[in-house]
């Protein structure tokens, strides 16, 4: 190993790296096992330094005193130098992360989007005039927090950081990103665009380092004003309570077991392609995975045989091959927690009507690849009904009306997406309203954008990324009132 190989990240302007004795991080390609990148480790005692250059860079640096359309103008060349740059990101995430290529392209996409999208929120923003009750002039106003950690998983990194910093550095905040040990490198290329893109030095500094310690000492530093995680929810929890120790806020995206829903009356077909693309997109790596089928009973054997035999079609293979559908899982670890799920639902009574293996594909054997999974015949209760697999494992499950699946859609500690296929207007609406989830798709699934706020219901979040509600869970409000009598305290 060569200090070529490893690549460095930059604490205010110094680039940690280049000294060889520092532990590194090595990113495997889940495709083939082989080594996607190493790059350099933060460790804990780099928290303290990258802190107090983000306070000074927050405090002293003009960033959070610009006009918003100075701030704009910054985070619309971030946006454009990440579409410079499509391929070769799209190229490294898919190295990192074994997601098909059109599947990385696309996410370069919606991160160059979500600057552009925060750029024109941050020219646009109107703080709010309030009607005053006297002769004074009242008004609240969206102020930065100061020092802000972005921490992140490795399914969607280029997306779930961007959804964070853009709007972080848009209300005028400096951010220090933690990303996932299993894809870090896009996150130091982030860093890099942002600050050739004209980021002032100490407003975003990537520490590529463990959850463990980096990530705790983060989350327990004093000069940390506020957290925005996204991750599974035993680690959401255990960030919240050092939070709520510290009184500072936490925006929290975490885990998921959407139900999703196909009535008799819907279109099956669509329903088909809809409920497919929900759980085997991303190979199951989705917090919004559709994970729980509730199918009407009348049509259950039908519409589950239709989906049997087309999930038995979808192609898996390699990322860089542009006919694969599902690349593999992260790594070989994940594989293995899969399986165990699977060999759960074995042992509960559960039915595998397909997939339940590795592929026998000799071109995929050295990858962490895994077939596309039905099972059935369990109830709502089962452990692979409740838990998160985060894999390409469906569970399959008839009801009987509308109260029923409202009842067993809810039966979950989770609230985080779910899916309606009907042709009942009114139905879908009723419906919509009564889930317990931060989103609900009718006749389609997994749609989303940034204009939309997106979180979860229970144990699945607290508070709301994109959109609008994006930019003021990066803002705290202070109320401003400005006297305008001569005489404005009169006393007695
Ligand atoms: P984890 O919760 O394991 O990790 C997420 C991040 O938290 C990683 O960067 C990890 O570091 C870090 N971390 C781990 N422990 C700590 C700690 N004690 N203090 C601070 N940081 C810590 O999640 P995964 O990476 O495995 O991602 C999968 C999960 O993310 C799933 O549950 C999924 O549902 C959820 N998710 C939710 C989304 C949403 O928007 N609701 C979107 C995408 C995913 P490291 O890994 O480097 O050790």
């Amino acid at each position: 190993m060569t200090n070529l190989n490893i690549k460095a990240f930059q604490i205010g302007g110094k680039w940690i790296g280049d000294d060889v004795r520092r532990e590194v991080i090595t990113s495997i390609d889940p495709a083939d096992g082989s080594v996607a990148g190493i790059v350099s480790r933060a460790l804990p005692s780099d928290v303290d330094e990258a802190v107090e250059i983000a306070s000074q860079a927050f405090k002293n640096k003009p960033w959070r005193k610009l006009r918003p359309d100075q701030r704009a103008t910054t985070l619309y060349t971030i946006g454009s130098r990440l579409l410079a740059e499509r391929e070769s990101l799209a190229k490294l995430q898919m190295n990192d992360s074994g997601k098909p290529w059109k599947e990385c392209l696309n996410m370069v996409d919606m991160a160059a989007g979500n600057f552009r999208y925060y750029a024109a929120v941050c020219e646009t923003w109107q703080n709010e005039v309030t009607s005053p009750r006297g002769d004074y002039f009242s008004m609240a106003m969206a102020e930065p927090f100061g020092v802000v950690a972005a921490i992140t998983p490795w399914n969607s990194p280029l997306i779930s950081e961007s959804q964070k910093i853009a709007p972080a550095l848009a209300v005028g905040n400096a951010v220090l990103l933690k990303p996932s040990e299993e894809t870090p490198q896009l996150a130091i290329e982030l860093g890099r665009i942002c600050s050739e893109s004209g980021l002032p030095e100490g407003l975003l500094t990537v520490l590529p380092g463990y959850g463990e310690d980096v990530g705790a000492a983060l989350v327990n530093h004093p000069g940390v004003r506020m957290i925005s995680f996204t991750g599974g929810t035993d680690t959401g929890r255990i960030i919240s309570s050092s939070a709520g120790r510290r009184l500072i806020p936490v925006g929290m995206e975490l885990g998921g077991k959407s139900p999703h829903i196909v009535f008799e009356d819907a279109d099956l077909d669509k329903a088909v392609a809809g409920v497919l693309s929900g759980i085997f997109g991303s190979a199951g790596q989705s917090c919004v995975a559709g994970s729980r089928l509730f199918v009407q009973k009348s049509i259950y054997q039908k519409f589950i045989k239709e989906l049997v035999e087309r999930t038995a079609k979808i192609r898996v293979g390699l990322p860089s091959d542009l006919t694969t559908q599902m690349g593999p899982v992260i790594s070989e670890a994940h594989r293995q927690k899969i399986a165990s799920y699977v060999d759960i639902g074995r042992a509960e009574g559960g039915q595998i009507l397909t997939g339940g293996r590795i592929p026998d594909i000799p071109a995929l054997k050295n990858g962490w690849f895994y077939m596309p999974t039905i099972i059935d015949g369990l109830n709502n209760s089962a452990r692979i009904c409740q838990e998160e697999i985060f894999g390409p494992v469906l569970v399959a499950l008839p009801f009987e009306n509308e109260e029923d699946v409202i009842l067993q859609g809810n039966d979950s500690v989770f609230g985080l997406a779910a899916g309606i296929w009907t042709s009942d207007y009114s139905r879908a609406w009723r419906i919509a309203r009564e889930l317990e989830a931060g989103s609900v798709w009718i006749n389609t699934y997994k749609q989303s954008h940034i204009a939309t706020p997106f979180g979860g219901f229970k144990d699945s979040g607290i508070a709301r990324e994109k959109g609008l509600h994006g930019l003021r869970l990066y803002s705290q409000v202070k109320s401003i009132f400005w006297g305008m009598h001569s005489n404005p305290i009169q006393l007695g």
